[in-house]
């Protein structure tokens, strides 16, 4: 019986699927394991400030590095965690990893950072949020005005009226949050004026067309023009060219992430990005020394 039903199922689905479907149970079970495994890590994109370049913070991006498979990106293991319900144990390693990274910089004598944590919406409207994230504070000896709690807009709508409670205590606790993906939710911006919300994180989809896409130079304005009158601070997201930049510098933008600044890297490689090189500290050194 089980053979015939078995035949009958295949029958709904192609060999794509059925090998998709697989594919997907298989990485559910190895997901389960990847913690303790330890197969996760960090790696950390810096964030521009637009006028000097300077860099001002980083985003912690999560890697599963798998046995067999290599390198799995989150985009394809982040939403079956979300399903299987591991997405509050992923988020809270990540939140405490990064904490700690940042302390390591900070005792390394790096010039201050602030930290952005990307944050799924299963962990953020959970009861234990605020709990797992001053526990991360405390653990690291981060001040809370250092961490960014990144969420799509996307996460905001499936959380519907748990968004406003949860917004408000890591309000109170002082950690802002920055809107992920901006403009490719669907959802209101009536969660805009919730104090919580600091940051506004233009999407790559909208850099992409820059400045050569009238539609796409309109919309990115009218998103500046929004954070502006709101008193919020913009971050463009995936800036790959000179042009978006200078695009995007003009248009008011305050903040850039992109490869044309750097990819995502390790904590040593972000640590070499901010430590003032030899060659370059001595020359400068020289260059204002008055000649006798
Ligand atoms: P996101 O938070 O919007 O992160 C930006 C993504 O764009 C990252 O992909 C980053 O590597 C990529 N990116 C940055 N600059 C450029 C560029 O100039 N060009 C292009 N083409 N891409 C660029 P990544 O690391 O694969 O992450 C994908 C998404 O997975 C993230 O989107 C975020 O939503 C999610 N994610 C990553 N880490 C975590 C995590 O620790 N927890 C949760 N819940 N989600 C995470
Ligand atoms: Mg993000
Ligand atoms: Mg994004
Ligand atoms: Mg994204």
């Amino acid at each position: 019986v089980a053979k015939m039903e078995e035949r009958n199922a295949l029958r709904f689905y192609t060999p794509k699927m059925h090998a998709d479907a697989r594919r997907r149970l298989k990485l559910a079970s190895e997901l389960r394991q990847a913690l303790q495994r330890q197969e996760f890590h960090l790696v950390y994109q810096p964030s521009v400030e637009m006028k000097t370049g300077r860099i001002v913070a980083v985003e912690a991006l999560i890697r599963w590095q798998h046995p067999e498979r290599g390198l799995v990106p989150p985009d394809e293991f982040i939403p079956i965690a979300e399903s299987l319900g591991l997405i509050r144990q992923i988020d809270q390693w990540v939140l405490q990893r990064a904490c700690e990274q940042l302390r390591l910089w900070d005792d390394a004598r790096l010039p201050s950072l602030r930290m952005a944590v990307n944050v799924s919406a299963g962990s953020f409207s959970h009861p234990d949020f605020l709990a797992s994230v001053g526990q991360a504070l405390l653990a690291s000896g981060v001040s809370p005005k250092r961490l960014l709690v990144e969420l799509t807009e996307s996460a905001i709508l499936r959380m519907g009226e748990d968004t406003e409670r949860a917004m408000l205590a890591l309000h109170n606790l002082g950690v802002a949050v920055a809107i992920d993906d901006f403009g490719t939710g669907y959802s209101s911006l009536a969660y805009l004026k919730l104090p919580a919300v600091a940051y506004l994180k233009i999407d790559r989809s909208f850099v992409t067309g820059l400045p050569a896409s009238g539609n796409d130079v309109a919309i990115t304005e009218a998103m500046v023009a929004i954070a502006r009158s709101l008193g919020l601070h913009t971050i463009a997201e995936g800036i790959e060219t000179e042009s978006q930049h200078e695009f995007l510098l003009k248009a008011g933008c305050q903040e850039g992430q992109g490869y044309l600044y750097s990819r995502p890297v390790s904590p040593e490689d972000i640590a070499r990005l901010l430590a003032p090189r030899p060659g370059a500290s001595v020359t400068k050194r020289l260059s204002v020394v008055p000649p006798h």
